[in-house]
């Protein structure tokens, strides 16, 4: 429902990855959600938390057992269509061990068909969300083209239905990588710093140039560069406007 992704460089002065993602979780929740969590890029690895029902919960759990600093994470707050609310179903979803986390708006519709291919292959599943299948997916793509770009690419285009997808890795430092078909995804452009959100409010704490991302493209995002491709692997000059709305 509500999506959130923040990269800034190790070591900048920039507020952490944590407090920026769930400043952006705070302003999204006007949409509603049932549960929420996310990921961050801790050393080479990823940390992540979610829990159903409302963010104090999940602030609850991260101040119990606080991450260590991050300068590159994601969020999301889900408002559930497959699976109930529960803390398994709640995003982030993760693929190869914990080694990719992946959050989405919308509906996977061929859910079931490429769940059933992983299941043979002997993929286990942890959740009975849709998105589960993308975490997989995105985790075997990898693992063949050791690009998460073009991983991101690969799964989007195996996808039918609705979906934002936003993923980060942990081999693959300070990046996230983004996707959308029939489901909004905007770019923020900061200062050494870049943000993802499934609108604006996401980072509008931070800042007002944005990009919007066209039907059918990827978006991948560091601390200084923001590169837009098509489902095809066309780059794509990216629509920059200012936002001028009140936060
Ligand atoms: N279909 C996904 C789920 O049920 C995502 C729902 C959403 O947009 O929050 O987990």
């Amino acid at each position: 429902c509500g999506i959130v992704g923040y990269t800034t460089d190790p070591g900048s002065p920039s507020s952490g990855a944590l407090d920026v993602v769930l400043e952006g979780l705070r302003r999204l929740e006007y949409r509603g959600y049932d549960s929420a969590g996310v990921a961050l890029q801790v050393d080479g690895e990823l940390w992540t938390a979610k829990r159903s029902g409302k963010l104090a919960r999940l602030e609850e759990a991260l101040a119990a057992t606080p991450p260590p600093a991050a300068a590159t994470g994601i969020g999301h707050t889900r408002w559930a269509t497959h699976g109930g609310p529960t803390d398994e179903n709640a995003h982030p979803h993760l693929g190869g061990n914990g080694r990719v986390a992946v959050i989405h708006n919308g509906i996977i519709e061929n859910f079931a068909v490429l769940k059933a291919e992983l299941v043979a292959d002997g993929v286990e599943f942890l959740s009975q969300t849709d998105t589960e299948v993308a975490a997989h997916l995105l985790n075997a793509a990898y693992e063949t083209v050791g690009d998460l770009t073009e991983a991101m690419r690969l799964v989007s285009n195996r996808l039918e239905g609705a979906f934002t997808l936003l993923a980060v890795h942990a081999d693959v430092p300070s990046t996230v990588v983004g996707a959308r078909r029939n489901s909004p995804l905007v770019v923020g452009v900061g200062e050494g710093a870049n943000y993802l959100g499934s609108d604006v409010a996401a980072f509008i704490g931070h800042t007002r140039e944005a990009i919007e991302l066209g039907q059918d493209q990827i978006v991948t995002i560091t601390p200084a560069s923001v590169g837009i491709i098509d489902f095809a692997g066309n780059p794509v000059e990216g629509k920059r406007f200012h936002v001028d709305w009140d936060a």
